[in-house]
């Protein structure tokens, strides 16, 4: 017999095995490929005798893809013009695709330690003498504080276990199983209390709902998507917890909750945990991938029925799928960035679909793309206008920045400040506000959307600019290590004294930072417990949980961070929120830059007041007329929405047109730029071939045109239609895609959430 096995390569065609047993589509199979051995998924039968010799399968695996999650998988791959076996790959647990262990995936954490019997700084030379890994390796332990896993050093670091074992057998490191740490999503950690009744808005909302559930299979009426857009503090999760109730608890069926990112969400996820217990099986990044793949087999086995999750989640092999809820729904997070690039938000929809199960969209600012599937009917709405208890939504005041600047003499206002001039960063009514909280022991959060201490460093003198070299952009300078950082290659290097060009030793650091924000509220308010939430501080395991766990617990009056602490924080004592600057993400040339500034200051305004003491949001901006920022002072949606609309009709972007970004990329400028344009003739001429109804705009240098050495162009596709969209980007990958091991790279990014 021969199958079709799609492998996990980016490569879109699938292999041709022979197999001597009756398998079904989506059997695991380990097959041979080329010199090395592969785990893929038989995806067809196939009678069709092949060009070359068949090699056989050489081992049939348990634990297939679902037939439900191959059909999934196989829209995914079309909508998205990705490769099924890549598509599958990302599916699917790590565990499953690993072809040193293809039966049983490990559980235990192998880490290498240093023993105590190191070397002497004066003995290194002569122990590493021709051992210069080893003696990277060494010294990259002993950075990482004595212990790192093994997985990690030799997967992502690329140490060969050679080296590993090299230090073992000098006595310097030792191998030893670890133990996990304690999960703490393992469990319910929340006391079971009777929920309070339903408001009115959320009964309605949860009648919806239920009519739904109940609705005749494959009418149609069940699996059409919901948006619950329901305002800051209004209850949503409480009505997906309803739903879940009805599906779950009477039906027997089984439910997927997704969230941006479970570290963000550690409440949400306790609010499920403590009303299904054990039913909840939580899927956070810190799981090994033995523990993930644990998860998976208890879901599809119906030994737990819930799946709460980000991204990947949508992916969970529940065998009786009653609901899907997409909690904040407009997070950009939920769009991969890499092959395939799907939209965890557009898959739950289709997979609701596929398997006639509800859908909730949830969110205090939709995306637009499914405010105007409502408009159009596509989608049915359900709003939860008022916050809780009719508490009222935060009042919102300005701080207009360019006032201050011209005093100043400073064109780019507060953004402009020096290190030593870090009183600057809060304003006097912003100031004054905090110190208010600070008296009466009530909490704070202040937002910068940017890490580091200063986005970029100047000379005074020549006016050069310290960039990245590898990429086209500014280095930030991250003060607490003293080195410019490239926040997109990630290359450091150590901080400039004097300007290379010129020689002067008159730098300005320019472009306030969290870390600048910090150090200036630490010296304005002495004695205040500040913590502070973005990447940097972010990177432990648990280091979300211990942070916002201090939070919840009082142990902090002020809590600062980029768009981290935005996201769906319920904090009872929060009484007053700062933006420090709402321009930073305003002006970047994106189609959606109004859109997600206005979700960004509406949500991290939403924390503000969400218990009885009420709240005040205090925005400091140099643009307080924009509508962006006059907006979310509103807290008016339905107007920015009605004007965002309109500023996309013309030139059409969506949800007004369907978008494909085609981007190429290699080490070459020219031949960039040369393939780009030569790519988008061909196309041109096959859309006029075809009569498709698609625009092609570009070639252009891509707003970045420069990151990891490798230049970028590209062009947009744009269309009314999604099917003409989708055959005219199939046929590029198929006819278009540099071919061999050249280094031009060409990708299709499908519904882009950002064009830079
Ligand atoms: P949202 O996600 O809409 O911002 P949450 O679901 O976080 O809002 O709910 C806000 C707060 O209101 C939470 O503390 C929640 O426990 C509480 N809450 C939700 N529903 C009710 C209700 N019907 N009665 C009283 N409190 C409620
Ligand atoms: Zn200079
Ligand atoms: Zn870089």
């Amino acid at each position: 017999m021969l199958v079709e096995v799609a492998l996990p390569r980016p490569i879109s065609r699938t292999f041709t095995y022979s197999v001597d047993a009756d398998v079904a589509e989506g059997t695991r199979v380990l097959v041979p490929f080329g010199p090395r051995r592969l785990i893929g998924w038989v995806v067809a039968r196939t009678d069709r005798p092949p060009d070359a010799a068949v090699r056989p399968v050489r081992r049939i695996l348990d634990d297939g893809v679902p037939p439900q999650l191959l059909r999934l998988c196989r829209w995914i791959a079309d909508y998205y013009v990705a490769p099924l076996g890549l598509v599958l790959r990302s599916a699917l647990p790590n565990a499953l695709a690993d072809t040193n262990r293809p039966q049983a995936p490990v559980r235990t954490r192998r880490v290498l330690v240093l023993t105590d019997d190191l070397p002497s700084l004066r003995r290194r030379d002569e122990v590493f003498a021709r051992a210069r890994r080893q003696r990277e390796l060494f010294e990259l332990l002993e950075s990482m504080g004595g212990r790192a896993e093994v997985v990690h050093l030799t997967d992502r670091l690329h140490f060969s276990y050679s080296v590993l074992r090299g230090l073992e057998s000098k006595g310097i490191a030792r191998f030893d199983d670890e133990e996990q740490v304690r999960d703490p999503f393992a469990g319910s950690s929340v006391a079971k209390g009777p929920l309070p009744p339903l408001t009115a808005a959320q009964d309605a909302a949860v009648r919806a709902l239920a009519g739904a559930v109940r609705a005749p299979p494959r009418s149609g009426s069940r699996s059409a998507p919901f948006l619950l857009h329901g305002v800051t503090g209004s209850g949503k999760t409480r009505v997906y917890i309803e739903l879940l109730k009805q599906v779950v608890r009477r039906d027997g069926r089984g439910a997927i909750v997704l969230v941006p990112e479970i570290a963000l969400t550690p409440q949400t996820v306790s609010r499920f945990q403590a009303s299904f217990g054990d039913d909840v099986a939580v899927l956070h990044s810190a799981l090994s991938d033995g523990e993930r793949y644990d998860a998976w087999r208890a879901l599809r086995d119906g030994r737990k029925r819930i799946v709460v999750g980000a991204r990947s989640a949508i992916f969970a092999p529940i065998p009786s799928l009653g609901a899907i809820v997409v909690d904040e729904e407009h997070e950009s997070s939920y769009k991969q960035s890499e092959a395939p690039r799907y939209h965890a938000r557009e898959v739950a929809v289709m997979r609701a679909r596929l398997e006639d199960a509800v859908c909730v969209l949830g969110s205090a600012t939709p995306s637009l793309e499914s405010w105007h599937n409502t408009a159009v009917g596509k989608y049915r709405i359900l709003e939860l206008p008022e916050r809780i208890e009719g508490r009222p939504l935060p009042e919102v005041r300005i701080v207009d920045l360019r006032v201050k600047a011209d005093a100043a003499g400073s064109p780019d206002g507060a953004a402009a400040q020096s290190p030593r001039s870090s009183g600057h960063v809060l304003s006097p009514l912003l100031a004054r506000a905090v110190q208010d909280r600070l008296k009466r022991g009530e909490q704070t959060i202040l937002l910068l959307n940017r890490r580091g201490y200063a986005t970029f460093v100047q000379c005074r003198s020549c006016g050069d600019v310290w960039q990245c070299e590898h990429c086209n952009v500014s280095l930030t300078f991250h003060r607490g290590r003293r080195r410019l950082v490239c926040h997109y290659c990630f290359h450091e290097e150590p901080a400039p004294t004097h300007c290379e060009r010129c020689g002067s030793g008159d730098l300005s650091f320019r472009g306030l930072g969290t870390e600048q924000v910090e150090r200036s509220v630490a010296e304005t308010f002495p004695g205040a417990r500040i913590a502070r939430m973005d990447v940097d501080t972010t990177s432990g395991k648990w280091a979300h949980h211990e942070i916002l766990g201090r939070v919840e617990r009082g142990e902090v009056d002020i809590l600062l961070g980029t768009q981290m602490i935005a996201k769906g924080l319920d904090f009872p004592r929060v009484t007053l929120v700062g933006v420090v600057n709402a321009d930073v993400g305003l002006n970047l040339p994106d189609f959606r830059a109004s859109e997600r500034t206005f979700q960004l200051l509406t949500q991290v305004a939403g924390r503000a007041g969400r218990g009885d003491l009420g709240g005040e949001v205090i925005i400091q901006t140099a643009l307080p007329g924009h509508y962006a920022v006059h907006h979310a002072v509103t807290h008016d949606y339905a107007a920015f929405a009605e004007r965002e609309l309109q500023e996309r009709q013309s030139p059409a972007y969506p949800p007004l047109a369907r978008l494909a970004n085609v981007v190429l990329s290699g080490l070459e400028e020219e031949a960039v730029q040369e393939a780009a344009a030569s790519v988008a003739a061909a196309t041109l001429d096959e859309v006029a071939r075809r009569r498709a109804p698609v625009e092609l705009v570009g070639p252009a240098p891509c707003a970045i045109d420069r990151i990891r050495k490798r230049w970028r162009w590209h062009f947009l596709l744009r269309s009314g239609s999604a099917r003409a969209l989708g055959m005219v980007c199939h046929w590029i990958q198929e006819t278009r895609t540099p071919g061999g091991r050249g280094e031009l790279r060409l990708i299709i990014d499908r519904d882009p959430v950002a064009l830079l």
